[in-house]
């Protein structure tokens, strides 16, 4: 709307692709009325300021304006990222409490095709508070009972005036991947996130009113609600998006879409890097990346190795690698390196504006530079999010482990420069011996040997060393390595502290559905333990 008064009707807000070539465009006055229809279809099915709506729907024009439908008439949306399994689903449609729930028929990925329709029905069976569920077909689906099409839902007029809400009026829920235990949900509000978010595309992501700006993430991630949906709106930009795997239908339509499209931003993941090394230069010969200024990369530590080659290859003198450390809590990068700043590799950067961190013991005392601990923020900034749904105490709880700070979950250290090093999760971090080895640390330097395209290390019970460190290794395409020469370029990278005791090859990493690996899996299977809930993994 802003972008209407702002002579910006015209100007394509929005630029969707699929797997199998197709494309659509839409301005902002057409993704205002779409908005608008849609927001008066939710009213006309009873949903309120407030009501809880779930979304399963597949990465999709559609998703988007569900999103935004919502926060047009104060309704809290939970996305639930399409390809989780109906349990996953029904989990968290109870938590959130939806009375609507709006779901795709199928989504498309690698060429197959997701029953999504399935799934929901199967989720919402037992779940009698559920009095609609929104059904939007790309295929010929009969629909009954509590459902109603989409297309019925989204005809009505298209004007339809915005509810007046309060800045800390719920915007939405968010469950997170949650690697551990029952998924939380992370809630936002309108006023804070709004401008936080904006503020750091700005500020730190540097994105301009000319920008072509490529998100790789889903509208199921935090990284997709900031910046799929909401900043780049407030901002006015032309974002683009595309529903399927990134090295399909070749390793190299990445470029082929940035240099026809003229992509001047990507926001990505460190999986999507690694699967792009893993293809090596090939792909890239012939494409002109010239228009390609920022290459911002968030989800997991980011590897040397991948940072360097995408630096060298992709971005080379007109662009630069930007890794920033975020939570679905934090809503927006927290910790990251602008452009301007000397990049330290292994390092994510320093606190962005308005943020403060503290690294502490595990008694809660500050670190001095150098030394690990606990990743902690010192305050709060608008952002962030307010509470737990349904669960406050859990929010509160990361504030008064430690009175005066908010505990992460991560394990990090910070150099004299006040730059962070993430070196995994806390439950995942490495006990070898008495020291403490962060996963990132041993993956990376398995990342750094040439014929290594992706690792992954975990920590097994041993008698001597209390730990030793079981490596999972995916080579790059054509390349071999034996066991002792990736143990002995560790060794020799790091020390023998961190020498893996074993290297097993894989062709493939256990991941959650936003690509970053399940350590927890790898131990559990490895020790043959039940790995609790795995709701959240690629299939
Ligand atoms: P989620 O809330 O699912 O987005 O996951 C947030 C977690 O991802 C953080 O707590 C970190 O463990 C990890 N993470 C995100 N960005 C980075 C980054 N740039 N470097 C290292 N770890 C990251």
């Amino acid at each position: 709307e802003r972008n209407l008064d702002a002579g910006r009707a015209d100007k394509t807000a929005y630029i969707w692709l699929g797997e199998d070539g197709d494309e659509k465009h839409l301005t902002y006055r057409e993704l205002y009325a779409q908005v608008c229809r849609v927001a008066n279809g939710l009213k006309s099915l009873g949903v309120q300021k407030g009501d809880r709506v779930v979304i399963y729907l597949p990465l999709t024009l559609e998703g988007v304006t569900a999103m935004l439908a919502c926060a047009r008439i104060g309704a809290v949306h939970s996305v639930v990222y399409a390809g989780f399994a109906a349990g996953a689903l029904r989990t968290r449609i109870e938590d959130a409490g939806a009375k609507v729930v709006i779901a795709g028929d199928v989504s498309y990925r690698r060429g197959k095709t997701t029953d999504l329709l399935s799934i929901t029905r199967q989720a919402v069976a037992p779940l009698a508070f559920v009095e609609h569920v929104v059904v939007f077909c790309r295929e010929e689906r009969a629909l009954g009972g509590r459902e109603v099409a989409w297309d019925e839902v989204s005809t009505g007029p298209d004007e339809c005036p915005a509810e007046i809400v309060e800045a800390e009026h719920p915007l939405y829920i968010l469950y997170t991947s949650g690697t551990t235990g029952k998924p939380k949900g992370v809630l936002h509000v309108h006023g804070g996130y709004m401008v936080g978010t904006y503020t750091h595309l700005k500020t730190f992501y540097d994105l301009q009113g000319d920008d072509i700006f490529w998100n790789m993430s889903d509208i199921g991630w935090a990284v997709g609600h900031s910046y799929i949906a909401y900043a780049p709106l407030v901002a006015g930009l032309t974002t683009v998006f595309r529903e399927g795997a990134p090295d399909v239908p070749h390793p190299g339509i990445a470029w082929e879409i940035a240099e026809r499209l003229g992509v001047t931003a990507i926001l990505t993941a460190p999986t999507t890097l690694r699967l792009w090394l893993r293809y090596g230069n090939e792909p890239l010969k012939g494409r002109d990346l010239s228009k390609l200024r920022t290459l911002a990369v968030a989800g997991e530590p980011l590897n040397p190795e991948a940072l360097r080659w995408a630096q060298t290859h992709l971005l080379g003198e007109h662009g630069y690698v930007m890794d920033n450390w975020w939570q679905t809590e934090t809503g927006a990068p927290t910790l990251g390196t602008f452009a301007v700043h000397e990049t330290r590799p292994g390092y994510v950067g320093r606190p962005l504006l308005g943020v403060e961190v503290a690294v502490l013991s595990e008694t809660g005392e500050p670190q001095p530079p150098n030394v690990g601990g606990l990743l902690a923020l010192t305050r709060p900034f608008p952002h962030l999010y307010r509470t737990v749904y349904g669960a406050p105490e859990r929010y509160e709880r990361a504030w008064t482990e430690f009175p005066g700070y908010y505990v992460t979950g991560d394990v990090a250290v910070q150099d004299e420069a006040g730059r962070v090093s993430v070196l995994g999760r806390a439950d995942d971090v490495l006990n070898v011996a008495g020291h403490r080895i962060g996963t990132a640390d041993v993956e990376s330097a398995l990342v750094s040997h040439p014929a290594v395209a992706e690792a992954a290390v975990i920590g097994v019970p041993d008698a001597l060393k209390g730990e030793a460190i079981v490596a999972f290794v995916i080579l790059r395409s054509g390349e071999r390595a034996d066991e002792g020469a990736l143990i002995e370029h560790v060794r020799d990278d790091l020390g023998p502290i961190a020498a893996p005791a074993k290297i097993n090859l894989v062709d493939a990493l256990p991941k959650t559905r936003s690509g970053k690996i399940m350590r927890r899996l790898l131990k559990a299977q490895t020790l043959s333990q039940d790995p609790g809930d795995v709701s959240t993994l690629e299939s």
